[in-house]
């Protein structure tokens, strides 16, 4: 059966701060760096959670400090690649 989380509001998130190597996560790849950061841990751990919904969410980015708006359709799952506060997976 599909897992999934909508979305419906506007949310100010904070980047994680660290994630576990081999974690997956959900975040945006920011805007400016391209990098991704995470917001949330993935919660079925194989990155195939089904978002929707009409949220916007405001981000700063933990690599170089850029504030974004980031809709629920920009939202991408990946995994953790090694510790710290992004990956570039
Ligand atoms: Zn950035």
């Amino acid at each position: 059966m599909p897992q999934g989380i909508r979305f419906t509001a506007v949310f100010n998130v904070s980047a994680l701060p660290a994630l576990i190597p081999g974690g997956w996560y959900i975040g945006f790849a920011c805007k400016q760096c391209r990098q991704h950061f995470a917001i949330l841990h993935e919660p079925t751990g194989t990155g195939t959670l089904e978002i929707s919904g009409p949220a916007s969410f405001s981000a700063t980015c933990p690599n170089c400090d850029a504030r974004g708006d980031y809709s629920a359709t920009e939202l991408v799952q990946f995994q953790a690649a090694q510790g710290g506060p992004s990956s570039t997976a």
